[in-house]
């Protein structure tokens, strides 16, 4: 995967998952299929598998357009903006065990 996103300065290190699962949906009881965490604020936030999409909507309201995955193994990154994924080198792995 080509790395052409220009956002990457959105990345901030100190960026701590918020939650366990998607915030929005254990405030609300819903269920997720994936979880992602942006990577500007540490927001935890379900996939657009999932019926309620917490990670985009979050991106929406909030313009942060870098996420990566929090399934166990997965490290890339996604950039809601440039429509694509990549790997950032040196990138602190949240992936939950
Ligand atoms: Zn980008
Ligand atoms: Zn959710
Ligand atoms: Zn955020």
């Amino acid at each position: 995967m080509g790395q052409t996103c220009t956002h990457l300065d959105q990345i901030k290190a100190d960026a701590r998952p918020s939650s366990e699962g998607c915030e929005d949906c254990l405030r609300t009881g819903g269920r997720w299929v994936h979880l992602r965490m942006c990577r500007t604020c540490g927001h935890v936030g379900c996939c657009d598998s999932s019926p309620n999409t917490h990670a985009t909507a979050h991106f929406h309201t909030t313009d942060h357009p870098l996420i990566s995955s929090y399934e166990p193994g997965e490290d890339w990154t996604w950039c809601y903006k440039d429509d694509t994924g990549f790997r950032v080198d040196g990138l602190k792995d949240f992936s939950h065990p």
